[in-house]
């Protein structure tokens, strides 16, 4: 079996083969040799951390959503709950009408479901405050005949003005995505809003009731869950400890090893069984296995030896193939495209139309007393409308590390950690990493009051990142798993289709492995039937 993609999606998708937890895996007829293909010289994709000023620093996700269950499982099954991490602080300001201000109790990703919090934040004007109390007394009728994908931006205009949408929702769900919510599907990334979109009535009561019904869900006296968690090690760390528990379930990582093509080979024999094996991944790069490089817990890693001999089922090959019966592909969607291309036009097709967004992390470390402003909750977002000293704001929100996540303040410093970037602005591309550093500062300087320069500095450049769900995408990876379900033993998974959160790539992996798995036992069953 290959999994072609060694993110945190691929890394699920193996664990999924090997852990015997879903509807095959270890514990069926079924063994599998598994092998991760991964063409960085690192395993774990979007996660990855390095030492910073000190402390082991996420250079991209930095935390994993409590109230969506795959990631938390996830550590459960790998025996992480006690190295698992709360977040350190609650809530975060927005950039508002020249100040940063606290964003009001009772929002749903943005959308307030409550006036008076949201009056009082100051992030609205007196007036646009009153244009949103009417979605609260004057009745909405259904739109009735409507029933198809509508943007994020579209709904809550309509219903609760533009500002709600420039000054919350886009910086909180357009934020996820590094997106715009005028493009955003709202089917895909909010579904909730969409269907309340569809009935009459204040939008704020009903999605505040939808709330509130999540929070009575949870067990009588039990302690609020928090809503985001980490690692004690970084949140990288969660492929570094995956992909070493995999090892030792048997399954062979490589690194270093781009998967240029993949192809239908004819059915063979394999021993005393007769199983099909269908593809011929064609690899390139230098084919590596070195599990103690793959195995570190910071998720980085490094060096790594060729292996395998030519044409064996299951090994990488010095002529640079492998044979396996089942593939995973669990790479972005441009990349997959191309993988696809031959073999399920259609869905390679959809996949190369998925936009991404490229993003930059500034991680910089102020002396203790730079930073004159008080530092409130996890950190802040900037509209895409603000401006600072009369220019388009570049940074799009900070994290303040240290109050985030505790384990990595100490005396002397604070660890803020600003991203720039987002889909139709690539301005930090145009700019290279001292010139990037120089503007993060300035505007820093401006919302947080800083005086004095950084005393470390780090830029990260994500390019191509974050895909976007525009408007239709749930109708397009409908698509995708058709065309790719009529390939025998083939299954996409990752960021692309739906979800970017870590949790959904878990989730996306572990549901890839299962198709795979399941489609080999079919298989398996008609060839002995
Ligand atoms: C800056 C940033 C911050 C983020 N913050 C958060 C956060 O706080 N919380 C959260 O939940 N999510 C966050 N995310 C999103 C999340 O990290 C990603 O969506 C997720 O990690 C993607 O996982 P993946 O496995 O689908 O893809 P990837 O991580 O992209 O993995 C795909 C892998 O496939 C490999 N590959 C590509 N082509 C080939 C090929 N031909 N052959 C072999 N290998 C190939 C790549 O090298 C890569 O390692 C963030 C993302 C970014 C960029």
């Amino acid at each position: 079996m290959a999994i072609v993609g060694g993110g945190i999606a691929g890394l699920a998708a193996a664990w999924e083969l090997v852990s015997g937890s879903g509807t095959g895996g270890a514990d069926t007829d079924l063994e599998p040799e598994v092998h991760v293909l991964e063409s960085g010289d690192t395993i774990g994709g979007k996660l990855r951390s390095t030492e910073f000023a000190g402390r082991c620093v996420d250079l991209a996700a930095d935390a994993f959503l409590a109230r969506r269950p795959e990631a938390t499982d996830l550590c459960a099954e790998l025996g992480l709950d006690a190295a698992m991490v709360p977040v350190g602080a609650a809530g975060a300001s927005i950039w508002a009408r020249d100040r940063l201000r606290m964003m009001p109790d009772g929002l749903n990703l943005g959308i307030p479901t409550r006036w008076w919090p949201l009056f009082r934040s100051g992030i609205l004007g007196p007036g646009e405050s009153i244009r949103v109390a009417r979605d609260l007394v004057s009745p909405h009728l259904r739109t009735g005949a409507t029933f198809g994908d509508l943007s994020v931006g579209q709904i809550v205009g309509a219903r609760l003005g533009r500002p709600v949408v420039d000054r919350l929702v886009d910086p909180l769900v357009g934020g996820i995505h590094a997106g715009g919510v005028d493009e955003l599907s709202a089917a895909a990334t909010f579904p909730l809003l969409l269907a309340a979109s569809h009935q009459s009535g204040s939008l704020m009561r009903r999605l505040g009731r939808a709330m509130r019904r999540q929070t009575t869900a949870a067990p009588a006296g039990a302690a609020p869950s928090p809503a985001f968690w980490t690692l004690e090690g970084s949140t990288a760390s969660l492929a570094g400890l995956l992909a070493a528990a995999l090892e030792q379930r048997g399954v062979t990582i490589h690194t270093g090893v781009p998967v240029e093509a993949v192809e239908r080979v004819a059915a063979r024999g394999r021993g005393e069984r007769s199983v099909p094996a269908h593809w011929q991944l064609t690899l390139g790069g230098s084919a590596r296995s070195d599990p103690a490089a793959r195995s570190d817990p910071a998720g980085r890693s490094g060096r790594a030896n060729r292996n395998g001999t030519d044409g064996e089922e299951g090994d990488t090959g010095t002529g640079g193939t492998l044979t396996a019966d089942g593939v995973v592909v669990a790479v972005p969607a441009t990349e997959a495209a191309v993988l696809l291309a031959p073999l399920a036009p259609v869905a390679a097709g959809m996949l190369s139309t998925i936009r991404y967004a490229s993003v930059a992390v500034v991680t910089m470390s102020f002396p203790e007393g730079a930073i004159r402003a008080p530092l409130r909750g996890t950190g802040f977002l900037v509209p895409r409308t603000s401006t600072i000293d009369d220019r388009q704001a570049l940074i799009t929100g900070a994290t303040y590390l240290g109050r985030k996540w505790p384990h990595l303040a100490r005396p002397g410093d604070e660890l803020i950690r600003a991203s720039v970037g987002r889909f139709g602005d690539e301005r930090h591309r145009l700019l290279d990493d001292d010139e990037l550093t120089t503007s993060v500062v300035a505007e820093l300087s401006r919302l947080l009051d800083v005086h004095g320069s950084a005393r470390d500095t780090m830029v990260t450049r994500w390019d191509s990142a974050l895909p976007q769900y525009e408007v239709g995408h749930l109708i397009r990876v409908g698509r995708i798993d058709q065309a790719v379900s009529e390939l025998d033993s083939v299954a996409v998974a990752g960021a692309a289709l739906r979800g970017v959160g870590i949790p959904a790539c878990i989730g996306s992996g572990r549901t890839a492995g299962r198709r795979v798995l399941d489609s080999l036992r079919n298989g398996v069953e008609s060839v002995a039937s």
